[in-house]
């Protein structure tokens, strides 16, 4: 089953996929993860993304589409979940057609709801590892001993320039100017299923699971 999720910046997508492939063993593409690893490179396509990332902006349409067609196309046959896109209706048509093009079909479209008080928090306390991109929380998931990385003992356990208070505010409009219509357009398309995103990460699990077996 290839799914898509979606819903505000910090609503749990990434923790979610990253269960996902534990528990199912599908292919994760995230286009944040995708550019960020190209930040970390150093390529062009990283290069032209940093700016608009680190301010919480979009990236072009064009760009974006790019990077997700040669995702697609080395999922290797295995289920996929695309995280993080589409992130607005026209990258929603663009993925349709490049699904027709690569003879692939998008099952579900789950939503994650979850309270903008919440968001805030959640985005604002996030802490990365910059080796392993394990995902920790200042106060919700703290690391144990306070500087390295519990998953990979990596010692660069960052706060994402984007999760600053200016780059969060813009994130969120973008949400709701962007990408919240597509709920609309997921509606209509007759595979959306929304999700209450709040409360313990294994909890929004089942209820993800409960989603794709209905
Ligand atoms: P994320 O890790 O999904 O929160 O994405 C981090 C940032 O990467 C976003 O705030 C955007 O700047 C950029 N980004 C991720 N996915 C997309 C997309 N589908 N379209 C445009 N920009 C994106």
């Amino acid at each position: 089953m290839n799914i898509l999720l979606f819903g505000p910046p910090g609503a749990g997508k990434g923790t979610q996929s990253a269960l996902l492939v534990e528990k199912n063993g599908m292919k994760h593409i995230s286009t944040g993860d995708l550019f960020r690893e190209a930040i970390k490179n150093k390529t062009p396509l990283g290069i032209e993304a940093k700016g608009f990332i680190d301010q919480g902006k979009l990236v072009p349409d064009s760009v974006t589409i790019n990077m997700v067609k040669e995702a697609l196309k080395s999922t290797g046959g295995k289920p996929f979940i695309l995280d993080g896109f589409p992130r607005n209706v026209s990258q929603a048509q663009a993925l349709k057609t490049l699904l027709v093009e690569l003879n692939l079909k998008l099952d579900k479209a789950l939503f994650l709801e979850v309270p903008k008080d919440d968001l805030i928090g959640r985005l604002s306390g996030r802490r990365v590892c910059r080796d392993c991109g394990a995902v920790y929380h200042i106060s919700a998931k703290p690391l144990k001993d306070g500087k390295t990385c519990d998953s990979c003992g990596g010692q660069d356990v960052y706060q994402r320039n984007d999760d600053k208070a200016e780059s969060i505010a813009t994130r969120l409009q973008v949400y709701e100017d962007s990408t919240r219509p597509l709920k609309e357009y997921y509606k209509g398309q007759e595979i959306l299923t929304e999700i209450v995103g709040t409360g313990d990460e294994s909890d929004v699990y089942a209820r993800v699971k409960i989603a794709m077996n209905s």
